[in-house]
């Protein structure tokens, strides 16, 4: 990576405070200890070799991003992984959709939201698009997470795993700057905001991503739960405000 000037740094740095990360440190090579202080946030250079294994092809403009993630161990989300589920669709895309983290269908097949909740997420994509007299598909748009390995059994991601895989996904949205992001669920609102509230209360506003209109809705997982009737009515309202302000 090269050099972050003032500016850079003060985004950066700006980045990590909405990740909810107050302390930062250095890695130190010799020890390994945690060195507190105003440092810039701890950013390996990841070696080129070897390249992550990845069954789906990534657009050429995201893939630098891809290959300093290489075959990363920089956190304990690693140790259970099959694949780095980086994260698929159109780099040039309008609209960019962020979950929380991968999980096992994820995780089996390197791409994001190909489970359940992701066919729940295509098909609200696709259909609420279709309603609304605007073409598109899945693969218009582009679809990533805060975390790119799988938590072990689902959890949430822990705020260091956040933190240090955020730093990809704050280069995958300064890369493709899309006129919108659609937050998926609570984690990912916070994560991109830094707003403290349940999704419950950010679902349906505009919030902003280093100036980049950002909505949140609820998370496809959530409105599978068959009593969330109400909320799957809600999480179409967002979807048609953030397809009408992107694509009218
Ligand atoms: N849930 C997420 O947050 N992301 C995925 O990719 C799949 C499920």
């Amino acid at each position: 990576m090269p050099p972050l000037d003032a500016d850079d740094l003060k985004r950066y740095l700006e980045f990590y405070q909405d990740l909810g990360i107050k302390d930062l440190y250095r890695r130190d090579a010799g020890s390994g200890v945690r060195d507190a202080g105003p440092e810039a946030p701890a950013v390996e250079t990841a070696s080129p070799i070897p390249q992550p294994a990845s069954p789906v092809p990534h657009p050429p403009g995201l893939l630098p991003i891809l290959q300093d993630i290489g075959d990363c161990k920089r956190c304990r989300l690693h140790e259970g992984r099959t694949h780095i589920v980086f994260g698929v669709g159109n780099e040039h895309s309008p609209l960019v959709f962020v979950g929380e983290g991968p999980g096992a269908d994820e995780d089996a097949q390197g791409i994001p939201f190909v489970g359940r909740a992701g066919q729940l997420l295509t098909q609200m994509i696709e259909n609420t698009a279709k309603k609304e007299g605007i073409p598109l598909q899945r693969e218009d748009v582009y679809i990533c997470n805060v975390v790119k390995c799988r938590p072990p059994n689902n959890r949430t991601p822990e705020p260091d795993e956040m933190e240090i895989c955020g730093q990809f996904l704050y280069r995958q949205l300064t890369t493709i700057q899309p006129k919108a992001i659609c937050a998926l669920g609570g984690t990912a609102a916070r994560a991109l905001t830094g707003h403290k509230e349940g999704v419950t209360k950010m679902r349906g506003k505009w919030f902003e991503w280093r100036g980049i209109p950002l909505m949140v809705t609820y998370h496809p997982s959530f409105l599978l739960r068959a009593y969330n009737v109400e909320a799957k009515r809600e999480a179409w309202e967002d979807l048609k405000k953030v397809l009408h302000f992107v694509y009218d």
